[in-house]
C-alpha cells in the first residue's frame, strides 16, 4: 500500500512560496559552509500550508534529524530540558504550536536558542541551586497559526521570520497532479484546477479532497470532470470551497447579527465551536478572500459574502468600522 502522506523532501520538490524557499536555501548553504547549525526559524500562516514540511526539509537538506515536538505537550521546564538535552549537534527541533507554550518553559528556551545552555534550577526553597548545562547547537523551528500570540522576546530570538500566504490555483494544481500521478489516478482534463479552485488556497484541503474525490471514482478508469462535480455537491463543498460549517458561519451572522459587528466569542458561542477554531480554521480563508472583515468592534459580513449568500444586505452600520484591524491575526 502506498504511504498516505509523502512529503516533499527538498527545497525543489516544495512547490511555491518562493521567497520563503530563496531564504531558507541562503541560510543553509551558509550553515553548511561554516558547519553551524542553521539559523532558528518562525514559521507562521494558517494550517496546512506546509510549515511541517518545511521543517522536514531543512532537516532533510543539512542531512541531520529532526525531533517534532508541541507547545502545549512541553508541560514542565524538566521536559523541555529532557527534549534539548538529547539534541545532536546541528539537529532540528520543531515545535508546532509554539504560541501555546507554557511561559515558565518559554522563558528557558531563550538561553536555549540564544547560548545553548539550560539554567535548570534543583531542589526547592533554601535547598535550591540553579545548574547549568551545555546543549549541542541546534535550530529551533518553530510553527505557528496565531502569530500575534508569539511573545515578543520569543519573536527576537528566531533569526528568520518567515510567514507562508494561501497558494494560488496554479501550484495547488501542480501538487494535485503529482499527488494523482502517485495515487495512479488519471485525472480528466481540468479536474486538477477544479479541486485546486475549492482548495481554499491550502495544500492539505487540495490533497484531502483529491483522494476523497478517488474513493467517489474507485470504479472507473479515470476520474472525470462530472464525477468530481457531482463528488463536490455531495461533500457539500460550493464553486470557492467553501463547506458547511464556512456557510453555517456566514449566514448565521446574516440573518442573527444582520452582517455584524459581532464578537468571534459570540460566533463561536452560537455555532458551539471553540473560538480558537474559528480563529483558525475558518476565518483565515473567509477573511482572505474579502468575504469577512476583522473590524476593532468585531467580525463584518462584506458585500462579498453578501452577494455570495445570494441574500441583500442591509444599510451598512454608521462609525469608524473600518479603521482598524484586529492585531492577533
Ligand atoms: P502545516 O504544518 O502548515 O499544517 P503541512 O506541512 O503538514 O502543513 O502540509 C500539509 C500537507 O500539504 C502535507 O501533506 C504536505 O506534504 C503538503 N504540502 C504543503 N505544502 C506543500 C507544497 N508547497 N508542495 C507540496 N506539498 C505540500
Amino acid at each position: 500500500m502506498k504511504p498516505r502522506i509523502v512529503r516533499p523532501q527538498t527545497l525543489n520538490d516544495f512547490i511555491g512560496q518562493d521567497a520563503i524557499k530563496h531564504n531558507m536555501a541562503v541560510v543553509i548553504e551558509a550553515a553548511k559552509n561554516r558547519q553551524e547549525a542553521v539559523e532558528h526559524m518562525l514559521l507562521s500562516g494558517p494550517a496546512g500550508l506546509g510549515k511541517t514540511t518545511l521543517a522536514q526539509i531543512v532537516a532533510c537538506e543539512m542531512g541531520v534529524p529532526i525531533k517534532h515536538s508541541i507547545g502545549p505537550a512541553i508541560a514542565r521546564a524538566g521536559d523541555l530540558a529532557s527534549i534539548v538535552t538529547q539534541l545532536e549537534a546541528r539537529s532540528v527541533l520543531f515545535i508546532d504550536e509554539i504560541h501555546r507554550l507554557h511561559p515558565a518553559v518559554e522563558e528557558m528556551l531563550y538561553t536555549a536558542m540564544e547560548d545553548f545552555r539550560l539554567d535548570v534550577v534543583i531542589g526547592s526553597s533554601g535547598a535550591a541551586r540553579s545548574v547549568r548545562i551545555d546543549l549541542e547547537p541546534f535550530t529551533l523551528i518553530g510553527a505557528t497559526t496565531r502569530s500575534g500570540l508569539v511573545s515578543r522576546p520569543l519573536r527576537e530570538r528566531f533569526g528568520l521570520n518567515l510567514r507562508l500566504s494561501f497558494y494560488d490555483v496554479t501550484p495547488l494544481s501542480v501538487m494535485i497532479e503529482k499527488e494523482a500521478a502517485r495515487l495512479e489516478l488519471p485525472l480528466q482534463e481540468g479536474v486538477a484546477a477544479a479541486i485546486a479552485m475549492r482548495a481554499r488556497g491550502t495544500p492539505r484541503n487540495g490533497l484531502r479532497l483529491l483522494r476523497r474525490l478517488r474513493d467517489f471514482s474507485s470504479h472507473e478508469s479515470q476520474l472525470t470532470m462530472t464525477r468530481a462535480s457531482q463528488a463536490f455537491a455531495t461533500m457539500g463543498i460550493d464553486e470557492l470551497g467553501l463547506d458547511d460549517m464556512d456557510r453555517h458561519y456566514l449566514t448565521l451572522m446574516a440573518s442573527s447579527y444582520k452582517g455584524g459587528p459581532v464578537g468571534v466569542e459570540t460566533m463561536a458561542a452560537a455555532m458551539a465551536e471553540e473560538r480558537d477554531v474559528l480563529e483558525s480554521v475558518v476565518e483565515p480563508f473567509l477573511v482572505q478572500q474579502g468575504m469577512v472583515l476583522r473590524t476593532k468592534r468585531g467580525r463584518v459580513l462584506s458585500v462579498t459574502a453578501w452577494q455570495h449568500l445570494g441574500m441583500t444586505p442591509p444599510q451598512l452600520p454608521q462609525g469608524n468600522l473600518f479603521d482598524q484591524e484586529e492585531s492577533d491575526e
